[in-house]
Order: structure tokens, then sequence, then C-alpha cells
């Protein structure tokens, strides 16, 4: 048998064992099963909460037809063509309705949201109508039904208006309120420990010695997790030491869903993070065709869920992102929704290198012609924070772009859809 030898190429090689993106996440969300507990909570705690079961509307909304203008309420088949006259008998504002019937040449003063008097399927503006003593003469075409918001027009009883598995934004809330739901039931928050690794790392407050930095993981990482509505337990930096973080690690394992570290994970410092994980539980590490962000280790230590991001700080931010925030949504009960992908023209040249998949990252706006136009954030390495900081998207160059030419379109995936 002949070996098989790829052609040379200008591309960066990747060893087979290297995993796709879209791959490693399937297997990451393979592994995660919801959380079934689940909690009432009070309608205004209720924003970004996971819905245990489906909304089922106790009522229709609105219960009752009623107006939706200031004029005057009256039976349809009663319009002429030309000009109408009918009596007034009576008045319907909202919450104080008129208690009778109106009968065939009659009609009742009625203001928005006022109930509709039986009998009536019709509201004429005000402005289209002219009262003298108590006739009211309508003038202009008018229709039958004009200007009437049928019962249950937004919400019909009976039906699902929200699904098991939707985080709750903040139409939900008023939507849940108009069918007087006062409390809800959504699932627990998920509950995740995080800690960092790295002898150069300080925490803020301490005082950097030559070669220290500030940690600044921990940081992104509870702003991500914060949006999330998880449960924060914010373990600090941990030495870079087997039993430090062998301790730290079985800790935060006993007292969370999940578990997230920054750093430890690359080449040269995987070995003893690699033995140590096989220890305490089920850990893979995977070279991933991500830039930046390509090793990840992940698995379980005791019940809880591992996620070992890279130490780069825009890494982390990367990793998270694709891998980590759609598993802790899974976890906490929340339906897949798959990311909101735009394209856009590219404003300007981008550099990239077949091989891997990168996330750059981008400032997305509308030019002149209100088309979405791309630029980036300055330099993409993966320790340069503030091209995270300045961006408002990421530009997704896929694993055989070799560069994009200005003027051609990109595909990028707004900020704003990640929570
Ligand atoms: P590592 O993955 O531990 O080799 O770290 C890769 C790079 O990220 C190094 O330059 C580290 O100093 C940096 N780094 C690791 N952890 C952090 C952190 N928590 N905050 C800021 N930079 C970090
Ligand atoms: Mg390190």
């Amino acid at each position: 048998m002949t070996e098989f030898i790829a052609p040379p190429s200008c591309a960066t090689a990747e060893p087979s064992t290297t995993l796709k993106v879209d791959e490693a996440r399937k297997r990451i969300l393979q592994q995660i099963d919801a959380i079934e507990n689940w909690r009432k909570v009070a309608l205004r705690d209720a924003l970004g909460q996971i819905l245990h079961e489906d909304v089922i509307a106790p009522l229709s909304v609105p219960p009752h037809a009623n107006s939706a203008m200031d004029g005057y309420a009256l039976r349809g088949e009663d319009l002429k063509k030309e000009s109408t006259q009918l009596k007034l008998v009576g008045s319907a504002f909202a919450g104080r309705p008129f208690g009778e019937i109106v009968n065939s040449g009659e009609c009742v003063r009625i203001m928005t949201g006022g109930m509709m008097p039986q009998g009536c399927n019709t509201v004429i503006m005000q402005e289209q109508a002219e009262l003298n003593q108590d006739i009211v003469t309508l003038h202009g075409e008018h229709h039958p039904g004009d200007n009437v918001r049928l019962a249950g027009e937004d919400i019909q009883a009976g039906t699902v208006v929200l699904k098991a598995g939707h985080r709750l934004i903040p139409a939900d809330l008023g939507l849940l309120a108009s069918l007087g739901f006062a409390e809800i039931a959504v699932r627990r928050r998920i509950r995740v420990a995080f800690f960092s690794t790295g002898d150069e790392l300080k925490s803020l407050g301490e005082a950097l010695q030559p070669g220290d930095i500030y940690d600044s993981n921990r940081y992104t990482l509870f702003a991500m997790l914060t949006r999330l509505d998880a449960e924060i337990m914010d373990m600090g930096v941990i030495k870079d030491t087997p039993d430090a973080v062998r301790h730290a690690l079985l800790h935060a394992s006993n007292e969370a869903d999940v578990v997230i570290t920054s750093g430890g994970v690359s080449v040269g410092e995987a070995d003893y993070v690699k033995k140590l994980l096989a220890e305490l539980g089920e850990v893979n590490f995977w070279r991933i065709a991500l830039k930046p962000g390509r090793p990840l280790a992940f698995g379980k230590i005791g019940k809880a869920h591992f996620f070992g991001l890279p130490g780069n700080p825009v890494a982390v931010m990367v990793t998270f992102y694709q891998f980590v925030q759609p598993a802790l949504l899974q976890l906490a009960g929340a339906a897949y929704q798959p990311p909101l992908l735009l394209q856009a023209i590219a404003a300007e040249n981008i550099r990239k290198r077949p091989g891997r998949f990168e996330f750059q990252r981008g400032l997305l706006r509308s030019n002149t012609a209100n088309q979405l136009e791309v630029t980036m954030t300055g330099e993409q390495g993966s320790g340069i924070l503030h091209s995270m900081s300045q961006a408002n998207c990421f530009i997704l160059l896929d694993e055989d772009c070799d560069g994009v030419v200005a003027g051609s379109s990109v595909t990028v995936q707004p900020f704003a859809g990640l929570i």
C-alpha cells in the first residue's frame, strides 16, 4: 500500500486529530442535559429566565371586543351610503361599559379601550362625526367592523403563547401580565465556578511585580456569565501547582454545575493539567481548527461539566461564545437557537491563511446606502483584548478562506444576538 502524501500547500498544516469548530460544538452539546429543577418567581424577577413549561393562555387578550378610537359605536348595518344619522343613547369609557343593548338607529359615545356595547360592531372616529343635541351625523365612507379590536385578537384563550425553554424578554413580561400571571415557573439558575491559573496573574488591588499582569479573564468571564444570569462562584487566581489546581478543581466541582478555568491548557502547560484531569475526571484535550483559541479541554469532573479555556484574553471570549455559552444555555434548559449570521460588505482587505476557522473582530455599521459594511478593529492578536472591546461583531472566516478582498461579502455574527 502506498502512503498518501498531501501535496504542498500554503495552508497551515492541521494534524488529523484537529476538530472543526462545528464538530467540537456538536460534541459538547451532545454531552449536556438540561437541569430539571425549577421554581416559581414573581413576574418581575423572570426577565432572562428560562421557562420551565409551556404557557397556556387562561384567558383571551383582549378579553372583550373594544374600540380602537375615540368616536361612536354603532350597528354596521345602520351605515348608509349617504350620510347616516343616529340617536345618541349613552357612553362607554375604558373600564366603564355601557350596560344596555344598542338598537338599530342608535349609537353610543365610546373612547379608546371602551368595551363594545351589545349590538355594536363598528366605531366611527369622532373627527368624522358631528353631534347636534342627541343626533350624531356621520360623514365620509365607512364599513361595518371599522375601528374595532376583536376579543382574542392578540391571544386566544387555550393557546400556547410561550414554549418551555424560551428565555424571557421584556415583551414576554408584558404578555404574561396581560394574561394575569403574577408568578411564573422557570428553571433554577445554573451555578458556574471559575478560576484563573498562572503565576504571572495578580488580582485587582495587588501590586504588579516585574513580569506580572492583572488577571482580566475573570472579569470577562464574570461579565459573560452575568449576562447569562448564572450564579457565579469566582475562585480567584490559583497558583500553577498540581496541588493548588487539584484542590481548586475538587472544590469547584463539588459546588457548581460547571467549572471553567482559563490558562494552563496550552502545549507547554498541558502535561500536568492533563494528568490531573485524568485523575479527577474524564476530560478530553482538543485541538480545534480555530483562531484564536485552538486548545480546549472539555469533560466532566464529578458531576460538574468542565471547560478548560485557553489563557489568551481574546481566545477566552471566542471559545466562551462559540462553545461554552451554547452549552450553558442548553444546561439551563433553553431551546437551541442557531446564531444569527448576516452578510456584510468588507470595507477593507482582510488577511487570512487557509487552515483554521477565524473569528476576527469587526465593527459593523450601515453605510450611506443602508448596506451593512464591516471593518476590522485593528490588530487581531489573541492577546489584544481591545480588538474585542471596540468590536460589535465577529467576522467569520472559514477554514478554506485565504483572505477577503475589500468590496466582497463576508459573514458576520453580531454581538447583539450573543446576549
Ligand atoms: P496560557 O494559556 O496559560 O499559556 O496563557 C496564554 C497567555 O494568556 C499568556 O500570555 C498569559 O499570561 C495570558 N493569560 C493567561 N491567563 C490570563 C488571565 N487570567 N488574564 C489575562 N491574561 C492571561
Ligand atoms: Mg499560563
